[in-house]
C-alpha cells in the first residue's frame, strides 16, 4: 500500500490512488513511455485505442500524479500559451482555427472518458470567466474578443459576485476537473487494458530501450513525457505556480458568491492567477510570482513560497470578503515548463524511434491529451490532419545561457507584479507593461 502522498496538494488527499507495479527483471515492450503524468498516460491511451495489440509500458519515477498533472488548477481549457492574435500573425487564421478546434475536441473527449472511467474527476464543462477590476484590466479585456463573450457588470454579477469587478468575458470551452482523480482514473483504466505501469522507477533512455532500477527494458519506440520534472535543459524553463485552497465553504457563503455552475475564473491581471470552485465546495486558487531558480534547477522550497501563498490568500479575500475568517487548509505548488517562444513541443524521429512532448506552460491539461493523440498518430504513421498542426516536429528555440536567463526572466516577473500594482493604484493601463509585452513573445 502507498503510505505517502504523491505531492502536497489538496488533490493528493484523495483516496483514488493507483498503485503501480515494481520492476524486478529485464523486460521487452513495443513502446515504452517515460513519465506518468497526463502526457505519458494519454500517449499510451491513444496508442492502445488505435492499436490494441501494442505492448506498452509506462515508467514513472515517483507515483502517478507526482508531477504537474497531479497538482494543477484543474482548468481543462481550450487556452493555448500563445495568444490567438500572435498565432494568427505567425501561422495564419486557418491553422490557428484548426488548433483551437482540436483543443475543443480534446476537452469533449476528456469529458467522455471522465464520465465513463473517472467519475471522481467531477468533470464539469461549465466554461471559464475572466473579469476586470480596474480600468487597465478592462481595456485589455475589451481588446481581446477571442477570450469570450462580453459580460457587463450586471451580467457578471448574475453569475458571480466579485468585489470591484467591472465586467468580464465568458468562454464556454472549458471544464473544471479534479486533476489528480482524473489521472488516477486514467491509470486504472490503462492498467485494465493490459498496459504495464511501473512506479518508483526512474528511467534513462539507452540504445534499444531504457534502463530503469538497474534493469534493461528493450523497446524500439521510446517516448519521453517527463516535462518539467525531467532533465533540466535549455529547451524550457521551470516557472513555479502555487496554489492554496480553503476549507469547504458553507452554503451561505456560496449563495453570496454564486458560481453554482462551477466555471473556472481568473482576474485579468498581468501576473497569472486562476481559480475553481471544487466539487466539495472549496475555493482553490493559484498563481505565479515565484522567481526562476538559477540554472533552471527545480527547488522544492519554491513550492511553498510563503510570500506567494500569502498573496494568493489576500487576492481571494479581496475578491470575496466573505472569506475573511475562512481557513485556508492547503498550500502547495509545482512547476510549469515554458519554452522560449511559449509554444509546446512534440517531436518524433522515426529512425531512432524516439519521441518527446511537453512545454505547455500553464495550459497542459487539455494540451497533453491532444499532444498524446498526435504522438500516437506519429508513431503509427497515420494519415492525420493533426500531424500538420504547426507545433508538431518544429525545432525548439533554446533559452539564453545563464546568467542572462535568470536575470531576464526574474526581471520580467518582478515588472509584471509592478504593472499590476500600478494598474490597481492608478486605475489606468500600466506604463511599465509596455516594456514587457514586446519581449515576452506571446
Ligand atoms: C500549480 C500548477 C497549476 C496548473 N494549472 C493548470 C491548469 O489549471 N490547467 C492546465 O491546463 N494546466 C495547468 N498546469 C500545467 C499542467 O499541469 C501541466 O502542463 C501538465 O500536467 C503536464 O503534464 P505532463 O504529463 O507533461 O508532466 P507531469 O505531470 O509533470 O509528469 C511528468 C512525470 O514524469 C516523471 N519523470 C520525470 N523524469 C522521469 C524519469 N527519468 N523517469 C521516470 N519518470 C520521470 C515525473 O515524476 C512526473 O510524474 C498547472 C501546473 C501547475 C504546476
Amino acid at each position: 500500500m502507498l503510505d505517502s502522498k504523491a505531492n502536497n496538494s489538496l488533490w493528493a488527499d484523495s483516496k483514488e490512488r493507483f498503485e503501480g507495479k515494481s520492476l524486478d527483471s529485464n523486460l521487452d515492450f513495443d513502446v515504452v513511455v517515460i513519465g506518468g503524468g497526463f502526457s505519458g498516460l494519454w500517449t499510451a491511451f491513444h496508442l492502445n485505442h488505435l492499436e490494441p495489440s501494442l505492448r506498452i509500458a509506462i515508467f514513472e519515477a515517483r507515483e502517478i500524479g507526482f508531477g504537474a498533472s497531479g497538482r494543477n488548477g484543474g482548468w481543462t481549457s481550450s487556452e493555448y500559451p500563445v495568444s490567438k492574435k500572435t498565432l494568427i500573425r505567425k501561422i495564419g487564421l486557418p491553422s490557428t482555427e484548426r488548433l483551437f478546434s482540436a483543443l475543443s475536441q480534446s476537452i469533449n473527449e476528456i469529458g467522455k472518458f471522465a464520465k465513463k472511467y473517472s467519475p471522481e474527476a467531477n468533470f464539469t464543462k461549465s466554461g471559464s470567466l475572466y473579469f476586470a477590476r480596474n480600468e487597465g484590466q478592462l481595456r485589455r479585456l475589451k481588446a481581446k474578443p477571442e477570450i469570450g463573450e462580453w459580460l457587463s457588470e450586471n451580467a457578471l454579477r448574475d453569475l458571480i459576485s466579485i468585489e470591484g469587478a467591472l465586467a468580464g468575458r465568458f468562454n464556454p470551452e472549458c471544464a473544471t476537473v479534479h486533476p489528480y482523480n482524473l489521472l488516477q482514473g486514467l491509470a486504472k483504466s490503462l492498467n485494465k487494458k493490459g498496459i504495464s505501469i511501473f512506479t518508483n522507477s526512474w528511467a534513462t533512455r539507452v540504445d534499444g530501450g531504457i534502463l530503469a532500477s538497474s534493469f534493461f527494458i528493450g523497446a524500439p519506440l521510446v517516448v519521453e513525457a517527463t516535462e518539467v520534472y525531467g532533465k533540466t535543459n535549455r529547451n524550457f524553463i521551470p516557472l513555479y505556480s502555487l496554489m492554496v485552497a480553503t476549507e469547504p465553504l458553507s452554503n451561505s457563503i456560496w449563495r453570496e458568491i454564486g458560481n453554482k455552475e462551477r466555471f473556472t475564473f481568473a482576474e485579468n491581471a498581468h501576473v497569472i492567477n486562476y481559480a475553481q470552485r471544487t466539487a466539495d465546495d472549496r475555493l482553490a486558487i493559484g498563481g505565479r510570482g515565484a522567481t526562476l531558480p538559477f540554472g533552471s534547477k527545480l527547488q522544492e522550497s519554491r513550492e511553498s513560497h510563503q510570500k506567494v501563498h500569502k498573496r494568493l490568500i489576500a487576492l481571494a479575500r479581496s475578491w470575496f470578503p466573505a472569506l475573511t475568517n475562512v481557513e485556508f487548509t492547503h498550500r502547495w505548488g509545482g512547476a510549469v515548463a515554458i519554452t522560449r517562444d511559449w509554444e509546446p513541443y512534440l517531436q518524433f524521429d522515426r529512425i531512432s524511434g524516439f519521441g518527446k512532448l511537453g512545454g505547455y506552460a500553464g495550459d497542459g491539461v487539455t494540451m497533453s491529451h491532444l499532444a498524446g493523440k498526435i504522438m500516437a498518430h506519429e508513431i503509427l504513421d497515420l494519415d492525420s490532419e493533426l500531424r500538420s498542426l504547426h507545433f508538431v516536429n518544429r525545432n525548439i528555440r533554446k533559452w539564453e545561457p545563464e546568467p542572462i536567463r535568470y536575470l531576464g526572466v526574474n526581471a520580467l516577473i518582478y515588472l509584471s507584479t509592478i504593472s499590476d500594482l500600478e494598474e490597481s493604484l492608478t486605475n489606468r493601463s500600466s506604463k511599465v507593461n509596455r516594456f514587457i509585452e514586446p519581449v515576452i513573445l506571446r
